[in-house]
Order: structure tokens, then C-alpha cells, then sequence
């Protein structure tokens, strides 16, 4: 009783009086965190504070308020943008042959490049005042994964003027000069940009870029001005080799002190005519046989005003700043639109395949096997959707959230991944011989494009999403940090004493909060919704306490080393991305009414994230390594084990026979896959076989069974087998005529495409 007495006042004291808790505690800890700070360098410490934080820092928080959740609106379409998707959009649609642009053309055909360029497709992002469409991301997001449900080339070619890239940068930084001079011509398609930042040097570490640019006195238009003078040479740049506008990022120095007193500047954007002399481009890439335009560019001593910068003169040397501000935008919106279309198209074309394609006398479908690829196919479908428009929902609420564009770029382009994959092993042959009617092949050829670009996926995940993530979102360590780096001592000590307090009754609360919940089973926590979502939001917020006190921990013990061991912080990045997606999923299931067709669906992708949630801090405290530290925590957070399992397989046979059945649910899932009402179309002659034998699924029962009994031939097809059955007596002469109609929709939907000699040889599929 007296050690506790004692303790009391020790605790009382320490708090209550500030000189003795400052000499005792604070200062000691202050001297520590600043041996532990991570060594920040001045890129990375841009990095780390561009951009905003939304939901991310509720769940990193450990106490996510899923009523403010709730409350945010899902995004609508103005009237203006649903009449260019319902116009412009699909008519753009009609026009795209994939095959024919990859195989053939190595191009998007001429009408279509005049098309984009005339309605404006790569003016979203520009502001009506300069004749740009001023769209919103929820608007950029579907336009962008419609035409990539399409053709992965002309959506890749559309989304980069539309993401990161001159039109983004003026409309930020841009002089008056610049915007009205630039603008309208990018609005209305006189120039076509590139951005060039990557270099053969330079890829992930793009703070590194050997480019230059020395400011000096050169001649331009005749008279001598003070300039830059540059050197490049680029690689990998998206739109380059049609460029007529070149966004560059260089390194500036100022050896003379022509500018200022800096002689290092800083990185540095500027904006150059590709017609200006000595810019070289044109040279192609192939980036995985894809047909958009993709290249290096080139110069040597050119030389530029220094009204060129992109801001002008007072923004030399923030290009890096700048370039991590406006990055979060087109990251959140442009590769995931890709991924989502993938997950449309193959849940779409693989329910559909799996039904018509007969073997071993019933549609694969009904297999469990294939019911398992079907059902990660359809589950991870329900979170890609409903990652891309909870992203879109906070960049429509103007926010410009690092952290949540990151884990989105990463996960859902992952995700695309797997579907993909999952949708080739379906497919199995129909997926690998290319052709018109192959939906699938180039979408897998290009999968590691949207895996390399904006930020290539393992750095990504192993250096953005924790590393910002624990800095950005935790509710005190930033403030920390500025208050260790502040080269007033005192005042520094004295913002970190009152930090400091909260800190330890915010770990105190983490840590009693999770044993209580791992006990308890996080039955008692509170869920905004009744129903069979309810136990998901207890156990969501059990997980972000579990994150909230594991990160602290982490950081506590290994300080700066955490940044280097990649392979722990991903594992609590992936922590933190799977609480955003599984809270994803949960708000697009309330924002599209509850359907009970979902069910299965959202019951499929909840699990499936509790148990990646699982499986992260499992690997986490396996290889933590300060033991003591690890068993704590596992034994706080998960007091009787780790239980979250994976789906079960009645959910994953759930899922696939969802897919198989026409209907809302069907259409409302996959509604940014385009398909054409045409049976020689890419995607329409599926949707059409599809769609006719579900019309006659009665008829082919009546067959099967009559097959059965003797009463018609095994193996027959096509008009053998709708004279059989009509012989037989099975079917009548109505029901004749229109099961020939669906037998040479399911003969050319089983179909694959096949070439004269010498066609493939000479690429001469078209004449
Ligand atoms: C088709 C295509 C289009 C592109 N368009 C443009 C464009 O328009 N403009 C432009 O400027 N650039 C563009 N890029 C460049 C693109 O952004 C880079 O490819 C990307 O940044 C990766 O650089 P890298 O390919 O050199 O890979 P590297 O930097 O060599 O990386 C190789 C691997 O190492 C990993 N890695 C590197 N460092 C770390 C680390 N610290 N921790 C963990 N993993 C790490 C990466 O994740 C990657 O997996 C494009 C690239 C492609 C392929």
C-alpha cells in the first residue's frame, strides 16, 4: 500500500510540477528523441510535409470516428460532366480498336488523337477561364478507367496531361503570363505536354537527378539576358516523342550570383518548346508493346530565359515542392483508374466466360476451383471500387492527402494485379492467343506499368506509406519533430514538455485500450451500424488501437533504424492501408444502400482485410528485435491468439455464383467496363453469348437431360445440335430458332482469333 502511495505522489509531482518533470523527464527524452530523430534530407523533408491528411489520421489515431466517417458525401457528377460520359466519353469509347492500335499502329489512330485533343479529354484538369473543362477527380477517375477498360494505351495517353505535368503545375505555381499563355493551348489541344523528371541516373530517387542548369548570360531572340543554361537527358517520358511542350526538372546552380547570394538553388521546373533549339526528342520506348508514346529527351548548352521556370524566377529551386504538393492528385486518381478498370472488366468478362465455357459437360463456373479464383476476382473487385471513390471523395473535398493516394496507388494497382492474374488462369487459353476478341491480354502485358509508374510499388510500400504515414498522421510525433529541430533549445524543450504529456497518456491509453479490447473480444466498442457489418467496425477499431500503440512502440525502440528496416515499417504500413480499405469498403456499402446482393461481396473483402491485418502484425512481432518488446505487444494486442481467417470457401462460392447471374448486382459492379452490343466486338460478343445463354438456360437443361436419356447425340454443337434437339422433340421450332442464334454466339465467344500465314509475320492484320 505504501509503494502505491508512493508511487501516486511520485506520478502527481512529476506531472504537476513542471521543473522537476522537465529536469527528470522531458529533458532526458528530448536528448533521446533527437538522437533517434530519422536523419531527414531536405527532399525527404519535403516529401514528409507536402500534401494533407484526412480518414488515414483517424485510423492511425486508434480512435477512427466512424460518424464523421459516415457523414462525408460521396461525390456526384456535375450535369456538365455526366453529359460528356454519357456523349464525348462513349463515343471516344466506339472508336477505340485495342488490337489494331497495339498490333498494328504502335499508335491510337489519327481521328482519335484529333478527337481527344478537339473535346478536350486532356484539358480536365484546366480551369474553364483558360477553356479547359475544369472536371472534378471523381469526373477524371471514371473517364480515365472507362477508356482503360477499353484500351490501356489511350487511357495512359489521356491520364498523364490529366495528372502530374505542366497542366497541373501552371495551374499551381504558374505566373499570370504563363497561364495565359499556356493554358488555353494545352485547354485546347494546340500543344500536347510531357513531363520529364526521370533520367537513366534517376529513377526512385528522383531528388537525385544529374540534370542542370547554370544560370548565365546568353543570347536569346537576338538580345543578351540573363538565363539558364541546360543539360539533360531523360528517359521513359510519358507523351515525349509528340510533345510540342516539355515540363523539365533540373538541377539549378548559380556559380556567378547572377540571381542571388545561392549558388545551389535547388531543383527546378521549367517549361520549354520542343521546337526551341537544341531540345531533342522523338526517340521511342516500347514499354510492353503498349502504343502509347513513351521516350527520352535530350539537350546539351540550351539555352532558356529565365522567365521559363514555371512560377518564374521566385520559385527557382522548389521544383521538388512543388512536384510532392501537386503529386498527390494525379497519383490517387490516375493508376488506380487503371487498376479499377481491370477489376470491372474481369469480374464482368470472367463471370460471364465462366458461364458460357462448357467442360466436362457443365460451365466451369460450377467448379469449386474456379469458383475460387472467381470469388477473389469479385471480392477484390468490391474493395477496388471502393477504394478508388473514397480517395475521389477526399480529392474532391480538395484535400491533397499523401499518405491515402499512396496506399491507394500501391494496393489498388496490386490488387489489379492478382485479378488479373486470376482472370488469365480462367481463361486459360481464350486469355493468352491475342487477337480482336481478346479482352485480356493487353491489360496483363501492361500490369507492371502501372506497378513501375508514379512511384514504383516496393518503394511505395516499404518507404511512403508507413514512413509518411507514422509521421504524417500520428497525432503528435510531427509536431515532435519540429519542436526537436527548432534551434531555440529552450523553446523547443518547452513545446516537447507539453507534447510529451499527451504522448504518454495517448501510449497508456493505446496500450490499456487494446488488452481490454483483445479480451473482451472488442465487444464492447461502439459500431455506428446494426446488421451484419456491425462486428467489422468493432474489430476495425480494435486493429487501429493495435496499430496506434504498435507504431509507438516501434518508434520508441528503433528510432530512425525503423526507416531502414523496410521490411517491419511496410508490415505496419500495410496495417494502416488495410483499415483504410476495409473502411472503404464498409462506406460504399451504406452510400450504395445496403444492397443484400453485396453481401457477399463486402463479407468477402472485410475478412479478407482483418486477416491481412492479421497476418502484418504476426510477421511484425515475429521478427521485431527487441523480443520483450514484441511478446508485450502481442500479448496485449492478441491475449488469445490471432483468429481472423480467410474467406470462407461457401463465401468465395457465394461470390462466383454472383457473378454468373445477370442483374443489377452484376451490372452496378462492373459498370466502368465498356462492352458494344456488337457480337464481333471485343468484350460484346461475350456479353451477348452470355447474356443469350442465360435467356435459354431452360432450353439447355431440357437438352442436357435429353442427352442424358439417349434421346440426342453426346457432344453435339452448334446446328447439329439444334437439329438433334428439335428432332427429339425437346425444344420447339420457336425455341429452334432462336438457340441457333445463341449457339453461334457461344461458338464465336469460345472462340479465339487465328491469322493467315505471314499476317502475324508482316503485322498486317488490317488492310
Ligand atoms: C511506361 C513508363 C512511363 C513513365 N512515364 C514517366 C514520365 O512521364 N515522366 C517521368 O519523369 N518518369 C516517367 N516514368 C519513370 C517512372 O516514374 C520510374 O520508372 C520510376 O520512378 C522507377 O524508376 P526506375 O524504373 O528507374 O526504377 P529504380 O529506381 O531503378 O527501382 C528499381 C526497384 O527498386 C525499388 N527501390 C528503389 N529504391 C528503393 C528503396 N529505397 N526502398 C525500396 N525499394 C526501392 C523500386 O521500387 C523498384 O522496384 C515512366 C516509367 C515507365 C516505365
Amino acid at each position: 500500500m505504501e509503494i502505491i502511495i508512493l508511487l501516486v505522489v511520485v506520478v502527481v509531482l512529476l506531472v504537476a510540477v513542471p521543473d522537476i518533470r522537465r529536469s527528470l523527464i522531458t529533458r532526458p527524452a528530448f536528448a533521446f528523441f533527437k538522437r533517434v530523430l530519422p536523419p531527414l534530407s531536405a527532399t525527404e523533408r519535403e516529401a514528409m510535409q507536402a500534401g494533407d491528411t484526412w480518414w488515414d489520421a483517424d485510423l492511425f489515431s486508434g480512435r477512427p470516428d466512424w460518424h464523421k466517417f459516415h457523414q462525408t458525401k460521396a461525390p456526384r457528377f456535375t450535369e456538365e460532366e455526366q453529359a460528356f460520359i454519357d456523349n464525348q466519353l462513349e463515343t471516344l469509347l466506339a472508336m477505340l480498336d485495342d488490337f489494331r492500335i497495339v498490333q498494328q499502329d504502335s499508335d491510337l489512330p489519327k481521328k482519335v488523337w484529333d478527337y481527344i485533343r478537339k473535346e478536350k479529354f486532356f484539358a480536365m484538369i484546366i480551369g474553364k477561364e483558360f477553356g479547359g473543362l475544369d472536371f472534378s477527380p471523381a469526373a477524371n477517375s471514371h473517364i480515365v478507367s472507362r477508356i482503360a477498360s477499353r484500351s490501356i494505351s489511350a487511357a495512359v495517353s489521356v491520364m498523364v496531361p490529366n495528372s502530374l505535368g505542366p497542366g497541373e503545375l501552371l495551374t499551381h505555381y504558374g505566373t499570370e503570363d504563363q497561364k495565359n499563355y499556356w493554358l488555353p493551348r494545352l485547354a485546347d489541344g494546340t500543344d500536347i505536354p510531357c513531363f520529364a523528371l526521370t533520367g537513366p541516373e534517376a529513377g526512385s530517387d528522383a531528388g537525385a537527378i544529374p540534370d542542370t542548369g547554370i544560370i548565365c548570360k546568353g543570347d536569346f531572340e537576338g538580345k543578351e539576358v540573363v538565363g539558364i543554361r541546360l543539360n539533360w537527358s531523360k528517359r521513359y517520358i510519358t507523351l515525349a516523342p509528340v510533345a510540342t511542350v516539355l515540363g523539365l526538372a533540373f538541377k539549378l546552380y548559380d556559380p556567378d550570383g547572377l540571381m542571388g547570394d545561392k549558388k545551389d538553388v535547388g531543383i527546378t521546373c521549367a517549361l520549354i518548346p520542343t521546337s526551341h533549339p537544341g531540345v531533342e526528342i522523338g526517340e521511342r520506348h516500347l514499354p510492353l508493346n503498349q502504343a502509347f508514346m513513351n521516350g527520352t529527351t535530350y539537350g546539351k548548352d540550351v539555352f532558356i530565359p529565365l522567365d521559363w521556370i514555371i512560377g518564374g524566377k521566385d520559385y527557382a529551386g522548389k521544383g521538388w515542392r512543388m512536384l510532392m504538393e501537386c503529386l498527390s492528385a494525379g497519383r490517387g486518381i490516375s493508376l488506380p483508374a487503371l487498376a479499377a478498370a481491370t477489376g470491372h472488366v474481369t469480374e464482368r468478362m470472367t463471370g460471364a466466360y465462366a458461364y458460357v465455357r462448357q467442360q466436362f459437360g457443365m460451365p466451369i463456373g460450377l467448379f469449386e476451383g474456379v469458383q475460387a479464383a472467381m470469388g477473389k476476382i469479385g471480392g477484390t473487385n468490391y474493395t477496388l471500387e471502393s477504394m478508388r471513390r473514397l480517395t475521389v471523395t477526399a480529392l474532391c473535398e480538395g484535400k491533397s492527402p499523401s499518405v491515402i493516394t499512396a496506399m491507394t496507388k500501391y494496393h489498388m494497382t496490386e490488387m489489379g494485379r492478382q485479378v488479373m492474374d486470376a482472370a488469365m488462369d480462367v481463361h486459360a487459353g481464350k486469355g493468352i492467343q491475342l487477337g480482336p476478341r481478346n479482352y485480356l491480354g493487353h491489360g496483363y502485358m501492361a500490369t507492371p506499368v502501372s506497378i513501375t509508374v508514379e512511384g514504383a510499388n516496393i518503394l511505395t510500400r516499404n518507404l511512403m506509406i508507413f514512413g509518411q504515414g507514422a509521421t504524417r498522421c500520428h497525432p503528435y510525433v510531427l509536431a515532435e519533430m519540429e519542436a526537436a529541430s527548432n534551434p531555440n533549445e529552450d523553446e523547443g524543450l518547452q513545446q516537447f514538455d507539453s507534447l510529451l504529456l499527451k504522448h504518454i497518456g495517448f501510449a497508456a491509453g493505446n496500450f490499456f485500450g487494446s488488452l481490454f479490447m483483445g479480451l473482451t473480444g472488442a465487444r464492447f466498442n461502439a459500431s455506428p451500424m446494426s446488421g451484419p457489418t456491425a462486428r467489422y467496425y468493432q474489430q476495425l477499431t480494435r486493429m487501429s488501437r493495435a496499430l496506434a500503440l504498435t507504431a509507438d512502440m516501434a518508434m520508441l525502440v528503433m528510432g530512425g533504424d525503423l526507416k531502414r528496416r523496410e521490411m517491419l515499417s511496410a508490415r505496419l504500413g500495410d496495417v494502416l492501408s488495410h483499415l483504410y480499405m476495409a473502411s472503404a469498403v464498409l462506406k460504399r456499402y451504406e452510400d450504395d444502400g445496403r444492397q443484400s446482393g453485396d453481401l457477399p461481396f463486402v463479407e468477402y473483402a472485410l475478412e479478407h482485410h482483418l486477416y491481412e491485418i492479421g497476418q502484418a502484425f504476426k510477421g511484425f512481432f515475429a521478427n521485431f528485435p527487441s523480443r520483450i518488446v514484441a511478446w508485450t505487444l502481442r500479448l496485449a494486442i492478441f491475449p488469445l491468439g490471432i483468429h481472423f481467417n480467410k474467406p470462407s470457401d461457401a463465401n468465395l462460392q457465394a461470390v462466383a455464383k454472383s457473378m454468373m447471374e445477370p442483374g443489377v448486382t452484376r451490372d452496378r459492379h462492373t459498370f466502368l467496363c465498356y462492352w458494344k452490343n456488337d457480337a464481333k466486338d471485343m468484350t460484346g460478343h461475350m456479353e451477348l453469348a452470355f447474356a443469350a445463354m442465360r435467356e435459354h438456360a431452360d432450353v439447355y437443361k431440357r437438352i442436357r437431360k435429353a442427352v442424358k436419356l439417349g434421346d440426342i447425340a453426346e457432344d453435339l454443337s452448334g446446328d447439329e445440335l439444334v437439329k438433334a434437339a428439335r428432332k427429339a422433340d425437346v425444344i420447339t421450332a420457336d425455341e429452334a430458332k432462336s438457340l441457333k442464334k445463341t449457339e453461334q454466339l457461344r461458338m464465336a465467344a469460345i472462340g479465339v482469333d487465328q491469322f493467315a500465314p505471314g499476317i502475324i509475320e508482316q503485322r498486317k492484320f488490317y488492310s
